[in-house]
């Protein structure tokens, strides 16, 4: 495709992927409920994903399934009855887990349950209360300073209950039963970089994935944080050896600089070829040591999995001032850089795909490329040159030991090029598959 052409699809992918995020951001999501069903649902209408439901009580591995949370409505009225603090204007308003309550209360009472941001005072922040059972509302500081003395009346319209835990997952079926795995949080509640981003570019990818021809199959599973991706683990343990690749995706809709933050081994093949990717990218871009904190990569990188998954995302999470507030909203991610990030997963999907070992068959000093049109006729032009460069590399290098991107990275060529010449050298049958 010429470059105008994936510009110009970037710009439109982009688009498309900024109008999901708009539908899903008005959904009270949390790591069980209906507002995770609705949002499933709606990436059904793109992508045919399994819902899995697993029960209150199950145990997956160290943790337990919590109860199931869901809300309808939750409000702190004033004496003279106004909404002083109201769920329906803004969903981060509550804590999320928040017992039901319907009580009177002083504002020195109501106050012990109130979660501010001085440091960003027009914003909400998001507070959460999974595994404690309390209750709370979060506000802007400077509305929080408005609070007059006197009574308030509080309710929160929760139910806490025994239920289930929602995730889903899509299976796309390649030619090999090695799988790369792509991973996406579907908890947060009305934030858009923080995990809108990520769901809604991966539902995309999925869609066109599924359309195209694949060596490898892929796997996409959207669950809440921690507690999710620890269920999919524990209940899926069987078929982790299958996973040869795997990246957690999320924020991806800032216009920040693309950061890769490297698997448990830091040498995995995903872990070099996002680094290539990136490398010829001519984006600015960073790479990140491990580290155990973060986002899911933590339960695929704990020592007893141990899966090669990394993380890519754009500016990482925390590093944002509207990370976790409402300022995470639709005004911070743009369909330009959520385009980006797609074309970025999409070119490395494709490399990852095209990474293959091979064997020269004519290994006895250069093979004779000019009988075989392989050599160029005339001189003087740079992609010409490049084109016999990469063949040179390619015979080369191809004992079966050196894979395309190893040939790449000495080289400095790319992955895509390389790989067109080797396909090439295959049916002049210079070169054969290794393995094969
Ligand atoms: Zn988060």
């Amino acid at each position: 495709m010429a470059m105008e052409n994936m510009a110009d699809k970037a710009q439109a992918t982009g688009e498309e992927i900024y109008r999901l995020v708009e539908r899903l951001y008005p959904i009270c999501r949390s790591i069980t409920g209906d507002g995770v069903r609705q949002t499933l649902a709606i990436l059904r209408e793109y992508i045919p994903l399994e819902i899995h439901e697993v029960r209150t009580g199950t145990t997956v591995f160290d943790w337990t399934i919590p109860k199931e949370w869901n809300i309808r409505d939750a409000y702190v009225k004033d004496a003279d009855g106004r909404r002083v603090i109201d769920f329906k204007k803004h969903n981060l308003h509550v804590v999320s887990y928040s017992v039901p309550v319907r009580q009177r209360m002083s504002l020195a009472e109501l106050k012990a349950h109130l979660f501010t941001s001085e440091e960003y005072p027009d914003w909400i922040p998001y507070r959460t209360s999974y595994y404690n059972e309390s209750w709370g509302f979060c506000l802007a500081h400077n509305d929080f300073l408005k609070l007059a003395d006197g009574e308030y009346e509080v309710c929160i319209d929760s139910s806490l209950e025994p239920g289930s835990l929602t995730y889903g997952e899509y299976f796309i079926q390649g030619d090999s039963e090695d799988e790369i795995l792509l991973f996406a949080h579907c908890c947060h509640p009305s934030l858009c970089n923080d995990n809108l981003s990520g769901l809604a570019m991966l539902t995309l990818l999925a869609r066109e994935l599924a359309d195209a021809d694949t060596r490898y199959s892929y796997r996409f599973v959207f669950a809440p944080a921690t507690i999710g991706s620890t269920t999919w683990l524990s209940r899926n343990q069987a078929n982790l050896s299958r996973i040869r690749h795997g990246l957690v995706a999320a924020v991806l809709g800032d216009p920040g600089k693309l950061t890769y933050k490297k698997s448990r081994s830091e040498t995995a093949e995903i872990d070099r070829a996002v680094e290539h990717v990136l490398k010829h990218s001519g984006e600015d871009y960073e790479i990140l040591d491990f580290s155990p904190w973060g986002y899911d990569e933590r339960q695929f990188c704990s020592p007893g999995i141990n899966l090669p998954v990394g993380r890519l995302t754009r500016t990482p999470n925390g590093c944002y001032p509207e990370y976790h507030t409402s300022a995470d909203n639709l005004q911070l991610v743009t369909p330009a850089a959520l385009g980006n990030s797609f074309a970025l997963y999409r070119e490395l999907m494709q490399v990852l795909d095209e990474n293959r070992t091979f064997i020269n068959l004519s290994p006895n000093c250069e093979p004779q490329l000019g009988k075989r049109g392989l050599y160029r006729k005339t001189g003087g032009y740079k992609d010409v040159e490049n084109r016999q460069l990469a063949i040179l590399w390619v015979l080369n290098q191809s004992d079966g030991m050196h894979s395309l991107l190893d040939i790449a990275e000495k080289s400095g060529m790319s992955v895509r090029e390389l790989s067109r010449v080797a396909d090439e050298l295959v049916s002049c049958e210079l070169l054969k598959l290794a393995g094969t």
